[in-house]
């Protein structure tokens, strides 16, 4: 585990955390939780780091109170009947029943869970594989359609985890890697995902070249991620 370093900028301290890997530019990012992030070439002296983050205090400092106007991530889902949870953007309320086939299915505004065992732990894990099923279902129309759009040639695998702080990454290797949670948002923000991700195929950073060819691709690539940011 790293550890914070901080700097000060007014009455405010930043703490951040440095990852070195084999890089020629050093990147800052914050984070949906505020949390400020330096990655950060080998070799650099972690006073030059510093000075870069007091340089960029303004921007990391706006950032920070820009992502603390959204609500907070939603608290913890107990898995009981009338409880609410999202799917593709709309909310949708638990019904649970007891019954000899094990199945999920959205009926109108319900998501109902059908098992013989009803405890929460069975009837997460029951939602969890359903979710993670539709995830990977949807996502792959998504993509399939962006590869189409954008003739994409480079071969691509998809792959769905939980994660915590991103919504999506590509490897080198092609490996497109979506945030399991992103199925709960509207299809409009999970297709701004994959649209950044699949620019990152030709720049891996978040150059201005990176952000020209997003807003070639996706101009309403801003309201879209403002719009996903909202949804947590
Ligand atoms: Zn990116």
């Amino acid at each position: 585990m790293n550890e914070l370093s901080v700097v000060k900028y007014g009455d405010r301290e930043i703490a951040y955390a440095v990852e070195f890997s084999c890089r020629k530019t050093l990147e800052i990012s914050v984070k949906p939780d505020s949390a400020v992030q330096v990655k950060a070439p080998q070799g650099v002296s972690f006073e030059a780091i510093a000075q870069k983050v007091q340089k960029k205090a303004p921007w990391i400092v706006e950032k920070q109170d820009w992502f603390a106007k959204f609500p907070k991530a939603t608290p913890p889902r107990q898995y009981l009947g009338g409880e609410t949870h999202s799917y593709l953007g709309r909310r949708y309320r638990l019904k649970i029943e007891k019954g000899d086939t094990c199945s999920v299915k959205i009926n109108g505004g319900f998501i109902r869970v059908e098992s013989n065992d009803v405890s929460a732990d069975t009837v997460r894990k029951l939602m969890e594989e359903w979710l993670r099923l539709r995830a990977l279902v949807q996502f792959r129309k998504i993509l399939e359609l962006y590869v189409a759009k954008f003739k994409i040639e480079a071969p691509l695998r998809l792959q769905i985890r939980k994660m915590k702080t991103r919504w999506g990454s590509l490897s080198k290797g092609g490996m497109l890697t979506l945030n399991l949670s992103l199925v709960a948002a509207p299809k409009e923000c999970i297709e701004y995902v994959v649209v950044h991700e699949l620019c990152h195929l030709k720049y891996a950073n978040h150059s201005d070249a990176f952000f020209a060819l997003l807003e070639s691709r996706l101009p309403d690539w801003k309201r879209r991620k403002m719009k996903l940011e909202e949804w947590r």
